[in-house]
């Protein structure tokens, strides 16, 4: 700032004005920033957070005005981000200061929560001072870093609307909290050693064994002993051990009852995380930001990780320390240690100190607690880097519950509670679509409660009483429960009409475009399953233009699990009979089962899924025989892939079917002659992609949307997206919310824009 503008001072032609500003805007510093900037330019008047936002009026001279205005947008705190800024002029007052107004309270809050932040430098820098009164201090944070969301218990964001209300301010703190002039002023979750949160160790029995900085250090021996720690944390627990110890990870394998699906690693710094691995400098820039997620990075092979943490996977999910806490554990250990949500299988993280003990009994040996409470669960976020952008497959921590602004404004609130897989729940609240974390799967009386409290802790947030749930179409999921026992209007959609919509909506996309939804299963409008479908979105509908040739799942869904049953599903839609010529893996009696099940056509429903064709193509060329997790066996045949394939498979589009079984038979020929699966797999890619771009052609839309949880495939979103853009269409994906069935919610609320 110029000494010019400092010197001005409010005179006679001294003007007021207004300003309204939304987004985020609480909790990240900006009204001591806006305190100092009016200071430093001799303004008078007020700043004050409402339920809105912030409010600021200033009054002084014009050219003051006008380098305020400049340098609150210019210079504004790192977190602060505006969706809204209005100005209104108003008559001066002759106001003699500049003061900083207790909060507003109101009807209906709209201001935007943060997402949990990584502590940042300036405090890591004071907890690694000796003399420093905060050192070692796990609990360390300011105004630009520190827990938001699992902390807060109402709007606006203040302290005594937080979990931390209970603690009260020693005297060093409040002055912190109190003076405009510090880089801790209002942040709420302040705290030090003599007022703040503690550790606390406990053993299997949940005795408490040691305390504070013990507490921390004999936590980090068991580690290095090949224990299993809980250690809770921002949002809830993690499980850790030893990521270099094989036999750790095999027992928190067989404890927690998951035996093959990847485990995510937190590395000590980023310079051990790029030891020997290529790291791209967008992903270098992830796990080094304040959101922090697991970013899946290639490179599982190091020596540094024992094999069993992804076992048959070529990508890692790599995270850093977030928390001071972690911070903490991770410099005491010095060497990668794997970190897993702390929860029973199907479960959702726990977040209680107490519970814990009992929900992880049997899993952890040893728990480091502490008594911060945590109100809204929130698990890692996972982030892949595909077609050079960052794309969230899981959405929690750090992103969650940040809103997607969408281009309709919502005349009433209205909640969606997403589907069965990877649930989320979505509040649209005028233009923002607020998506709760990731709650998981609703297979568990757990998961389901979790899955309430997400949509009652958005309701309260943004005080909203929605008349209009959304739920997938499939009657049987918990979420359609769910729904219906919210009262209200239910409404269902159906589920690939959700995923388009959602792509739509956070890509700004109006129809009519074509959505290739391809997913593991959706219930369709015709009591099948859906999930290789090319939906026609036109305002208010869809029309399902073309999809895969259906054929049957013996078993139903238990064929999910079982590669092996796709596989003899298409081969039987293909040659009937003839297809149990084939030896495809299934022991003898099984294979009698399935044969009579096909023929009767018992417990044999019709599938047009992308997801399972990937399950039968792994199991026929022995690259997956089992999922052991959902998406392994298509993770399996992507990894396994030559990615530069360009031969292609036969296929057929006619009469609204894309029709596989040309492809098919091309591959048994390949097998019969003894062709790689890498190879197999390579031409298997290129040909889905030729079939994108085929029956993009057929439909003739220019705009093309790529979702549901196949287009995780980095493979299959490469080849599709590039055949189609060569061709002229515009294609549009995901980045800010997971194409899986995680982003449902917000396609779900976006169902009703259309009915408003
Ligand atoms: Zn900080
Ligand atoms: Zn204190
Ligand atoms: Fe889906």
């Amino acid at each position: 700032m110029s000494a010019e503008l400092i010197a001005q001072k409010p005179d006679d032609d001294a003007k007021r004005e207004r300003l309204t500003v939304e987004g985020t805007v609480q909790g990240v510093g900006l009204r001591p920033f806006v305190f100092r900037l009016a200071q430093e330019l001799g303004l008078t008047g007020y700043v004050q957070n409402t339920p809105a936002g912030v409010v600021i009026e200033i009054e002084g001279g014009d050219t003051s005005l006008a380098a305020f205005k400049k340098a609150l947008q210019e210079r504004k705190p790192p977190q602060a981000r505006f969706l809204k800024f209005d100005n209104t002029p108003l008559t001066a007052n002759g106001g003699q200061d500049f003061i900083i107004r207790p909060s507003e309270t109101g009807e209906e809050t709209t201001a935007l929560m943060l997402p949990d932040l990584a502590v940042c430098d300036d405090c890591l820098r004071e907890m690694n001072d000796p003399s420093d009164r905060r050192y070692r201090y796990p609990f360390i944070n300011c105004t630009n870093c520190g827990p938001r969301f699992s902390i807060i218990t109402a709007l606006p964001y203040d302290r005594p609307n937080t979990t931390m209300a209970e603690f009260e301010m020693c005297e060093a703190c409040r002055h912190e909290y109190e003076n405009p002039e510090d880089r801790r002023h209002h942040a709420q979750p302040i705290a030090c050693p003599d007022c703040g949160p503690q550790l606390e160790l406990r053993d299997a029995k949940g005795r408490t064994t040691a305390r504070r900085d013990e507490a921390l250090m004999k936590a980090a021996q068991a580690v290095r002993d090949g224990k299993i720690l809980a250690l809770k944390g921002l949002g809830g627990f993690h499980l850790l051990c030893d990521a270099r110890n094989a036999e750790a990870v095999a027992a928190l394998r067989r404890r927690k009852v998951r035996p093959v699906k990847p485990f995510a690693v937190m590395y000590p710094s980023l310079n051990m995380a790029q030891a020997g691995r290529m790291i791209l400098p967008k992903e270098r820039k992830l796990l080094s930001s304040a959101t922090a997620p697991i970013v899946l990075l290639p490179g599982n092979t190091l020596p540094a990780v024992a094999e069993n943490v992804a076992p048959g996977n070529p990508n890692l999910g790599v995270m850093l320390p977030y928390t001071p806490l972690h911070h903490l554990l991770l410099s005491e250990l010095g060497f990668p240690v794997v970190a897993t949500s702390g929860n029973r299988a199907d479960e959702p993280i726990c977040t209680d100190e107490d519970e814990a003990v009992d929900a992880l009994s049997g899993i952890a040996d040893i728990f480091l607690v502490h008594d911060r409470p945590i109100s809204g669960r929130c698990d890692d976020s996972i982030v892949r880097v595909m077609r050079g952008r960052a794309r969230v497959l899981r959405r929690a921590r750090g992103y969650a519950p940040l809103p997607v602004v969408v281009t309709h404004s919502f005349a009433a609130p209205v909640l969606a509670v997403g589907g069965h897989l990877k649930n989320t729940v979505a509040l649209a609240v005028r233009n923002r679509v607020f998506l709760s974390p990731h709650i998981g799967d609703l297979d568990t009386p757990e998961a389901c409660t979790a899955h309430h409290a997400a949509a009652d802790l958005l309701c309260r947030l943004y005080k909203a009483e929605p008349q209009t749930v959304v739920h997938d179409l499939h009657p049987d999921y918990g979420s359609t429960r769910m729904a219906a026992e919210r009262g209200g209007n239910a409404v269902a959609v159906q589920h690939h009409h959700a995923h388009a919509l959602s792509c739509m909506a956070e890509n700004g996309v109006t129809p009519p475009c074509l959505a290739v939804a391809w997913d593991g299963a959706g219930y369709g409008t015709d009591n099948t399953v859906w999930g290789g479908e090319f939906l026609k979105i036109e305002p208010g509908g869809y029309e399902r233009v073309l999809h895969f040739l259906p054929f049957p799942l013996p078993g139903g869904d238990a064929a999910a699990l079982d590669p092996k049953r796709a596989a003899l599903g298409m081969l039987y839609a293909m040659d009937g009979e003839d297809a149990f010529g084939r030896d495809i893996g299934l022991p003898g009696e099984t294979a009698r089962l399935m044969k009579a099940a096909l023929n009767k056509r018992i417990n044999c429903l019709q599938t047009s899924s992308a997801g399972r064709i990937f399950d039968a193509v792994a199991a026929l060329t022995g690259v997956c025989a089992e999922n052991g997790f959902e998406g392994q066996a298509a993770m399996a045949l992507e990894f396994a892939a030559e990615p530069d394939a360009t031969a292609l498979y036969d296929f057929n589009i006619e009469d609204g079917i894309v029709d596989w079984r040309p492809m098919l038979r091309a591959i048994l020929a390949d097998l019969d002659t003894g062709a790689e699966p890498g190879e197999i797999s390579g031409k298997f890619h290129a040909t889905l992609a030729a079939m994108i771009l085929a029956a993009a052609k057929c439909v003739g839309e220019e705009t093309v949307l790529l979702t549901g949880g196949c287009f995780q495939n980095a493979l299959l979103l490469d080849h599709a997206a590039e055949a189609l853009e060569q061709s002229g269409f515009a294609v549009h994906t995901h980045r800010q919310v997971p194409p899986n069935d995680g982003g449902l919610a917000l396609g779900q609320v976006m169902a009703m824009a259309h009915a408003q």
